[in-house]
């Protein structure tokens, strides 16, 4: 399993918006320069054949009509399965609809199809399992997600039990940090050093960041911990 970390940052910070890629083909989240961030990484955007979406916050959802414009004019001739909180599709066609009326209308509803997350649930995204966790996001339903119970992805959350469970289950975790003192809708550094203090042999990759909070974190030294840069790649062994 080879994921790209796209973004990085929090929709305050000058690093791009949190997103990541698993292999070529899962696109995760889906906000403003995502598009841009894939082809600048010679992603071609017509292998995508699945898209999670971990909540409908403006900073993981409004390139989604600069996708559908891109793979309408390469011609794409798959489904794309869009895991997403439920109401995803009307909100997604009236966004559409708002900068490029009636266009792409039959062009979305041919191609992309909309499954709702269900909470604790798991689905079979190419070879992996992937898992829901519903997380606490304070104000939007919100989703983190275990894949092959090796990598926990939170998406936006506070500290809360799934949040732990995403933690309890995977072995390598893309969490987020935008705070240095967590809040209800996100965590900070306090809240990954009480994780770690009971998951010791967990590789934590921090994102999501403020840049206020990105520079804090660089003087603290916690072990297996890193804080990457947009575009950051690794491999997990499957
Ligand atoms: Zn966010």
């Amino acid at each position: 399993m080879e994921i790209t970390i796209l973004g990085t940052g929090s929709i305050y910070s000058k690093s791009n918006c949190a997103s990541l890629i698993i292999d070529n083909n899962i696109l995760i989240d889906l906000g403003p320069g995502v598009v841009k961030q894939l082809l600048k990484q010679d992603y071609n955007l017509k292998n995508i054949n699945t898209i999670l979406i971990t909540h409908l916050h403006s900073d993981h959802i409004l390139d989604f009509p600069t996708f559908i414009v891109n793979v309408e004019v390469l011609g794409i001739k798959h489904k794309i399965n869009i895991y997403s909180p439920k109401g995803t599709k009307d909100k997604f066609l009236n966004l559409v609809s708002l900068l490029y009326g009636n266009y792409f209308n039959d062009f979305i509803n041919k191609y992309l199809n909309f499954i709702d997350i269900i909470d604790n649930k798991s689905f079979i995204v190419n070879k992996y399992v992937f898992k829901t966790k519903k997380v606490i996001h304070t104000g939007i339903d919100s989703y983190g997600f275990i894949v092959d119970s090796k990598l926990g992805i939170t998406g936006d959350a506070s500290l809360c039990d799934g949040v732990k469970e995403i933690f309890s289950e995977s072995k390598v975790l893309i969490c987020d940090c935008s705070l240095i003192n967590g809040d209800i809708y996100h965590m900070g550094i306090d809240n990954i050093i009480k994780l770690l203090k009971n998951n010791k042999e967990k590789i934590v990759i921090l994102t999501h960041f403020r840049d206020l909070t990105k520079e804090f974190i660089q003087n603290i030294n916690l072990n297996n911990v890193s804080i990457v840069e947009d575009g950051y790649k690794f491999m997990l062994e499957e």
